[in-house]
């Protein structure tokens, strides 16, 4: 009988043990606590005569998941006013707000008139207006703390642009350095614990409203990326918090998408204005486990 080495031996029972540790372990399983999300950013899109159409059909949808839509700032109290006598569970975010309190700032929209509105959630530092109204990671930061200090829900918008991806290979680096701007202004403004009403939506630059998707093996090592990154602030907030995707979802990739281990909802732009395109999206919450 040929005898085998030692250290093969051992080898080759970690083999074994990492073989049935893999059987016994449900691939993509999600924390239970992470309720997928789906968000529908309207941007500066819609008439009142569309608005009314479009949000009661999503008002009334039928879903586990959360859904979270957000009209241009002059259509807020109209979409509020139909979720509520919908008695829906959808609710409304603010696209921006001004990070200032109330006072000398015209034509901004501050945290205190979007609660006041019942409105509980904003977008903060979505791509299009960290590049065409220029807000810089310490803004977004700023706005944060801002709406979380006074009693808003914030869906906190990353993602790298395709140079920063496919030629300086810097997206960890880049989306790390986003949220890790707004981590530091928490810290700062003693609100750490407040990461618990933060949504991260990942929108790769690139692929929103480009009809280029990220393929779902980018989106899940993206965001894995940002899952470990969050480790550094404590494992219940890697665990806790939803990563959203976002960046030319639609009803074709949003089940693959869905099934990911740490995608845990999407942030919709051009779908979410069409009920046809963005219910079934909102149906691949099913996909996710
Ligand atoms: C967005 O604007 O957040 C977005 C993801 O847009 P789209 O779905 O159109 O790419």
């Amino acid at each position: 009988m040929v005898r085998q080495d030692p250290i093969q031996q051992i080898s080759n029972a970690a083999d074994r043990i990492k073989m049935v540790h893999e059987m016994l372990t449900p691939m993509n399983q999600k924390a239970p606590t992470r309720t997928f999300f789906i968000g529908g950013n309207f941007k500066s899109n819609l008439n009142k005569d569309s608005l009314k159409e479009l949000v009661p059909v999503i008002a009334k949808h039928q879903t586990a998941a959360d859904v979270v839509i957000a009209p241009p700032a002059l259509y807020l109290l109209e979409a509020q006013s139909i979720v509520e006598a919908n008695n829906s569970k959808v609710k409304v975010a603010a696209q921006n707000i001004s990070g200032k309190s109330l006072g000398a700032y015209t034509g901004e929209i501050a945290a205190e008139h979007v609660l006041d509105a019942g409105i509980e959630w904003t977008l903060l530092g979505h791509s299009e207006r960290r590049s065409i109204y220029c807000e810089s990671d310490e803004v977004v930061a700023a706005k944060t703390v801002d709406a979380l200090q006074k009693g808003l829900s914030v869906i906190l918008c990353c993602g790298e642009t395709e140079h920063q991806r496919f030629v300086e290979n810097r997206t960890k680096e880049v989306v790390t350095g986003q949220l890790g701007a707004v981590h530091k202004a928490l810290e700062a403004a003693n609100l750490v614990d407040k990461w618990s009403k933060i949504v991260i939506a990942y929108e790769p630059v690139w692929a929103i409203g480009t009809g280029k998707t990220a393929s779902t093996q980018q989106a899940q090592d993206t965001h894995l990326e940002i899952r470990n990154w969050l480790t550094t602030i404590s494992q219940s907030v890697a665990d806790a918090t939803r990563i959203l995707y976002g960046g030319s979802v639609s009803a074709a990739n949003s089940d693959e998408l869905a099934k990911q281990a740490d995608i845990d909802g999407f942030l919709v732009g051009g779908a979410s204005l069409s009920a046809q395109k963005f219910l079934p999206i909102i149906d691949s919450a099913k996909y996710s486990q």
